[in-house]
């Protein structure tokens, strides 16, 4: 769950003021401390979390915090609404007027820019109805070619590549020339990376970036990298004065301290974020929704976004008639298990919902927790899958073994979908609008 840590230990600070029966400066000043000390924990520079809790300190004494009725939640509000400003503000969405526009991707080695161009070629594609292509321009690795090639076919994308030719700068020119000729509206240069900054490779990206002129150029930098990301984005931001950073792998153990210092340093917006080894693992980086959910209030926003993008009306009217009929079956479960699934990843999902990093940070959640519910599905028979009741004894055992689980699992998964039937036929039947109603429908 993204920022769990710095996440739980703000909740702790404020909720220092909760405990009190009355508030006074005393422990305001003891609250700022603490939130201090999370954001420094969080890899957060000195300078920035200083600043940030005098800010906090200020607009309280401001908004006479201590006379207010809820002192403890206004201070929450004004804690939230400097981290949203803190990470930029609105969010930036990323300029697209050229024809071709031209997106120059910059970033250490390792740093996801690969991954990311392959993903926001996919994303311009499918949401924004785009024509991209991808453009291969390290010169060093020929594996780098490879990647971005299995990394094109992944997400339909054609990719121009020279393996032969050593000049990146000619790759690229020629590459933006194909675009034109053959109809692409974006074109996404993926550059050469370092483990390290290193001048020969400045040059290099600095050369590129003076020939084609790109409408957008973009920082990769990795988030788990903490305070390293920040400098380096100083030192990619003082040669090519980047239009925005892209933060990857926000799905993995990240303490938070990039998201939160990255915008101050170098004065450039954070526009997307990466959180998964997927094509599908983008999203737009909204300062607000990410101030939520690292003060463990969720974002209730972006997980009915994600629901209404993989909603498909023809398919839920069509199960509706078969419930209706009494013709669900295991088939349609499974449909929509996958519906689920393409919503993302669980741990993902869960840390959208308000509260639940908090309640189930301890709890193990399976990247693929409905693994084993698929594998018994996989088990059934046509047959069986379509007309559920069928299943006595004998075939559950059978299914069992064929699936590698427990007989009880087997079980519950019939339970839960007996249950589940009848409570969608109850929903439809007479009344039903009435309980649709009190379940907040
Ligand atoms: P490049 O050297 O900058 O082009 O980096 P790559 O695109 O090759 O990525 C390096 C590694 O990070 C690969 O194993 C990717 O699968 C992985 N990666 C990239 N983006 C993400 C992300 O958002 N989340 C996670 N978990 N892994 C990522």
């Amino acid at each position: 769950i993204m920022f769990n840590n710095l996440s739980e230990k703000l909740d702790k600070a404020l909720h220092i003021l909760k405990g009190h029966g009355k508030i006074t400066e005393v422990n305001v000043a003891e609250t700022l401390k603490e939130v201090r000390r999370a954001l420094l924990d969080a890899d957060v520079n000195f300078k920035i979390a200083k600043d940030f809790t005098t800010r906090v300190k200020e607009k309280a004494i401001g908004e006479n915090v201590l006379t207010t009725l809820q002192p403890g939640q206004l201070l929450v509000k004004i804690v939230k609404d400097e981290l949203t400003e803190l990470m930029g503000g609105e969010a930036t969405g990323i300029n697209l007027s050229g024809n071709p526009s031209v997106i120059l991707m910059s970033g250490l080695q390792g740093s996801g820019k690969t991954t990311f161009s392959g993903k926001l070629a996919n994303y311009l594609k499918t949401k924004k109805g785009k024509k991209p292509l991808l453009v291969a321009c390290d010169i060093y690795r020929p594996a780098a070619i490879n990647q971005l090639h299995v990394v094109g076919d992944q997400v339909g994308v054609e990719v121009y590549s020279e393996p032969e030719n050593k000049n990146p700068v000619d790759i690229s020119l020629k590459a933006i020339a194909y675009a034109k000729a053959n109809g692409f509206n974006v074109v996404i240069v993926d550059t050469a990376g370092r483990l390290a900054i290193d001048e020969q490779m400045m040059d290099e990206i600095a050369n590129v970036h003076a020939a084609i002129k790109p409408q957008e150029t973009l920082f990769v930098v990795d988030s788990m990298t903490g305070q390293d990301a920040v400098n380096t984005a100083k030192a990619f931001n003082d040669r090519l004065n980047f239009d925005g950073v892209i933060l990857t792998k926000l799905d993995g153990d990240t303490r938070g301290g990039a998201a939160i210092s990255i915008k101050s340093v170098v004065d450039k917006p954070i526009k997307f974020i990466g959180t998964g080894e997927k094509m599908e693992a983008i999203d737009v980086f909204y300062p607000s929704r990410m101030a939520d959910r690292i003060l463990g209030m969720g974002d209730v926003v972006s997980l009915v976004e994600r629901a209404q993008e993989q909603y498909d009306e023809e398919e839920a009217r069509k199960i509706q008639k078969k419930i209706a009929k009494n013709e669900f079956g295991f088939d349609d479960f499974l449909a929509q298990i996958q519906q689920v699934k393409k919503m993302g990843n669980m741990k993902d999902l869960v840390g959208m919902i308000p509260g639940a990093g908090k309640a189930l940070k301890d709890v193990e959640i399976e990247d693929d927790a409905f693994k084993h519910v698929e594998a018994i599905i996989y088990s059934m028979t046509p047959k069986e899958r379509t007309k559920p009741s069928i299943i006595d004894m004998k075939r559950k055992t059978r299914i069992a073994k064929g699936s590698g689980r427990k007989l009880e699992e087997v079980n519950q998964l019939m339970k839960q979908f007996d249950q589940m039937s009848k409570m969608m036929k109850m929903m439809q039947g007479p009344g039903g609008k009435n309980m649709m109603k009190m379940m907040g429908g």
